[in-house]
């Protein structure tokens, strides 16, 4: 079974149309209450920490560096990009000749593109979470002296659809794939495991796995890409600034 995100360049073998985005998280400086749980609004999304501090990030706002594989997507991707238009800031640069040079076959005992890089830690975007957090002291008077303490970024691997694909692939006997979380892998890793778990030794899950198979991207079937909107009317968006 092949889990989690493949390194940019290596997907083409199985023909799996996943890309990659780059997110950025900020912690703050211990800052007074503003509630206990975890927001998504407006132009930020924030939780406390129990350091008395924030983790918070732009609620949209992500770096896409163009590879090959978006270029042979790019179909497939469109309804995604329109959907998400505005939202996601292209790059082009060294990320697109670094895929293109990453091998994709390779001999049974050479050193592979997964053990060449174990982990990805890509630089945070300075001035995104400069807004964000300039958008964070203008959305709620608790956060009017916010300050950043630390930052991080971390690589997001998409589907043209949202949805992740858990299933095995026709054609390659005892081969399953578990990967395309979209951003959602921390809270659906302990039910995939289970489900994939299921698949593995039953040959089926206890929930119908139709909506996350392999083929979908092979078979004509319409990319309709899923995005959250906020259940309270008039707080997605820009935020609401007092003046
Ligand atoms: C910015 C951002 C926001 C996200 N937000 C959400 C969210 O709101 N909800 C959600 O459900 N998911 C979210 N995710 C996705 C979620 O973080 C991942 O799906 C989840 O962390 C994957 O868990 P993991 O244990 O499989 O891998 P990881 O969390 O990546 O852990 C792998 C660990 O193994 C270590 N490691 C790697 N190689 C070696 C080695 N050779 N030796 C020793 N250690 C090694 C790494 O350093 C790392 O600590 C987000 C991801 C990002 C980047």
């Amino acid at each position: 079974m092949v889990r989690g995100g493949l390194p940019e360049g290596t997907s083409q073998p199985f023909g799996l149309p996943q890309l990659r985005v780059c997110s950025s998280v900020m912690g703050t400086r211990p800052a007074p209450l503003a509630t206990d749980s975890a927001v998504w609004c407006g132009d930020v999304a924030f939780r406390r920490r129990h350091d008395g501090g924030y983790t918070l990030a732009a609620s949209a706002g992500s770096r896409f560096d163009i590879v090959p594989d978006a270029l042979q997507y790019f179909s497939l991707f469109a309804p995604a990009r329109r959907l998400n238009r505005g939202e996601v800031r292209l790059r082009f640069g060294a990320a697109f000749f670094r895929a293109l040079a990453t091998p994709k076959r390779w001999k049974p005992d050479a050193v592979t593109p997964f053990e060449r890089t174990r982990v990805l830690d890509p630089a945070p975007d300075r001035a995104l979470l400069a807004r964000a957090l300039r958008d964070a002291r203008a959305l709620l008077p608790q956060f009017a002296q916010l300050e950043m303490a630390e930052s991080w970024a971390g690589m997001i691997d998409v589907m043209p659809d949202s949805l992740p694909v858990v299933s095995a692939i026709d054609g390659l006997d005892g081969f399953y794939l578990a990967t395309g979380f979209s951003g959602h892998g921390f809270g659906m890793g302990p039910a995939t495991g289970l489900l994939m778990a299921e698949l593995i030794t039953k040959g089926a899950a206890r929930v119908d796995l139709a909506p996350f198979r392999f083929s979908r991207f092979l078979d004509g079937t319409p990319m309709e890409p899923f995005k959250p909107r906020s259940v309270i009317p008039g707080t997605w968006g820009r935020a609401h600034r007092t003046a």
